[in-house]
């Protein structure tokens, strides 16, 4: 996708602190962190939401959750961490190539806004 600035990290064209990289998923830092430790997890190949990624690549969705889930583990411990993926306009999706929020370092509050 030309327009996508997500396919842009993952094809090297515009750079991001990178966490971790696969044939198949990356994650990166959030440009703008909500929590001391933010960190992106995104598919390499551009789906737009995560029910596009479910349907057509629901094997890929685990793997991103699985990655998602053990870099919580690495920035929260046993203190744990918040796993979102905002999907859609009233879901707070503003970058249209699904990706996992990791937030952790502080308490979360419920509910979120
Ligand atoms: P959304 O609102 O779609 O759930 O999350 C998009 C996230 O992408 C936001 O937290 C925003 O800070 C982050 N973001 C937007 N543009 C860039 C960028 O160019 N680089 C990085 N690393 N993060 C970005
Ligand atoms: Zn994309």
């Amino acid at each position: 996708m030309d327009d996508c600035i997500f396919c842009k990290i993952t094809g090297g064209e515009v750079p991001a602190k990178t966490i971790h990289r696969d044939d198949d998923v990356i994650a990166i830092e959030d440009l703008n962190p909500q929590a001391p430790s933010h960190a992106l997890v995104l598919p390499v190949r551009h789906h737009a939401t995560i029910v596009d990624l479910m349907r057509d690549e629901p094997a890929l969705a685990a793997r991103l959750i699985a990655v998602a889930s053990q870099i919580g583990l690495d920035l929260g411990g046993e203190q744990g961490f918040r796993l979102v993926v905002n999907t859609g306009d009233h879901g707070g999706q503003t970058v249209g190539h699904v990706h996992a929020h990791v937030l952790a370092g502080r308490r979360m509050s419920w509910p979120p806004g």
